[in-house]
């Protein structure tokens, strides 16, 4: 393993919002985070085995082509292709080539040699013809033409190229990209350390989930959820614990969160309110900005840095917690964790509900696929938690829909394309 190489930290200002601005269209907001964000995470290097979920830090080259050698895709009997139309009488040779070592045999014009699925092509050999086409017998093998030249065989190098590209800098190495590099011969990749995520809790109503909770009191939701987020976008996550909202409290845990984490996502106590603690605290620091985001369902955000930490302040709401978490802070994770910048993956499909609508905002609504058509649940209420567990994904309305009928094209948004 190398000695780990940790790019400069963040601007202080790296969220500061353009003057006169009231709303930040979404679309705005996130050009912003995209340009001003870069990677954070420190460089090393890796054997394949290990590199599941990593993030590139620099493209991966084929060390070997795939295949390396020509061979064959079928058990049956190899020959010299080009032969014309019907009949054909080859003598068998009694050698027999396997995957393994490749046979050493010059197979002679007019004779042909068993071979089977991932044997080597010996010299001699370019054609295969499968074993369920000939008959043999007394030592010759009989089967009808025509076959074209290389039939049932794979060329060295068909797959990949040595030296090819097969992987580039910032893909998060997926199960197939474990198979690719094995077979190409890469022993070794350069890869980020994960993206630490501090997660913390805010709000005196808090209780622990599990535990027992008075009336009044509210189980804490969103850290579960957010650790889980975390984790299921390929981050490292870090638990913060739940805070109450008390300023001198919360801002020693953002210190030991700042001490340990890459990025900070709070919850609640992002407005500004008496009791919005968070945005109290990144205000004091000087490096606070309230994004106002026309998006619904949304609070505005609180972004800052804390000790050279970016801080998300995220909405208490479980639902805007998880829609901002999704929309805002996944791809500027990404981004940080050196992934670079990606859209999610949309599809215009049939409604199979309609509304009417804000014009100049952005909506978010908990969707499904059924029948073709794409459902919304019911309530649009942002603590309905239930919401979020019947939805397969969300609708995105764009700024300018007002009114959504059945079966009008609307965007949707399935949590897979959104790295849940
Ligand atoms: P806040 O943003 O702190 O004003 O919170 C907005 C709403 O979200 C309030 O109803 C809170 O009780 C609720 N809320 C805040 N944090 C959480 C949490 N961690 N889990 C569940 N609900 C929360
Ligand atoms: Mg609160």
């Amino acid at each position: 393993m190398t000695s780990a190489l940790k790019p400069p930290p963040l601007r202080n200002d790296c969220f500061a919002l353009p003057a006169g601005v009231h709303w930040t269209p979404v679309e705005d907001a996130l050009a912003m985070l995209r340009d001003r964000l870069t990677p954070i995470t420190a460089v090393e290097t890796i054997k394949i085995a290990h590199a599941m979920g990593r993030v590139l830090a620099a493209s991966v080259f084929a060390s070997r082509a795939n295949p390396p050698l020509p061979n064959t895709a079928v058990d049956g009997y190899g020959f010299a292709g080009g032969r014309p139309d019907g009949a054909h009488v080859l003598f068998l040779l009694e050698e027999r080539a396997a995957a393994g070592p490749m046979l050493d045999l010059d197979v002679p014009e007019g004779h042909a040699v068993r071979i089977l699925t991932g044997a080597a092509l010996p010299v001699g050999v370019d054609t295969v013809v499968l074993q369920e086409d000939v008959t043999t017998q007394a030592g010759q093998v009989a089967f009808n033409g025509p076959i074209k030249v290389g039939a049932n065989t794979r060329r060295a190098g068909e797959d990949v190229q040595a030296d090819e590209i097969i992987l580039k800098v910032g893909r998060r190495v997926t199960v197939a990209d474990m198979a690719i590099m094995a077979a190409t011969g890469v022993r070794e990749v350069s890869v980020r350390k994960p993206l630490r995520v501090a997660v913390i809790s805010t709000g005196d109503e808090l209780v622990e989930a599990g535990q027992s909770a008075k009336q009044d009191q509210i189980y804490d939701a969103n850290r579960p959820m957010l650790l889980a987020m975390i984790t299921s976008m390929g981050h490292e996550s870090v638990d913060m614990g739940r805070c109450a909202d008390d300023r001198a409290a919360l801002g020693e845990v953002l210190d030991n969160a700042a001490a340990q984490a890459d990025v900070i996502l709070t919850s609640g106590g992002a407005s500004s309110g008496d009791e919005d603690h968070v945005s109290a605290l990144l205000t004091e620091a000087g490096a606070m900005q309230l994004w106002r985001i026309a998006i619904k369902p949304g609070r505005p955000l609180a972004l800052g840095m804390w000790n050279n930490t970016p801080v998300f302040g995220l909405p208490g709401n479980p639902v805007a917690a998880m829609v901002c978490t999704l929309i805002f802070a996944r791809p500027a994770m990404a981004q940080l964790a050196g992934a670079g910048w990606s859209d999610p993956v949309g599809f215009d499909v049939p409604a199979g509900f309609s509304k009417s609508k804000k014009a100049g905002r952005r909506e978010y609504l908990r969707a499904r696929m059924r029948d073709g058509r794409v459902e919304a649940f019911g309530s649009e209420g942002s603590g309905r938690i239930s919401g979020l567990s019947w939805a397969d994904g969300l609708v995105e309305l764009s700024e300018g829909a007002q009114q959504i009928n059945d079966g009008d094209l609307v965007r949707y948004i399935p949590f897979g394309s959104l790295d849940l």
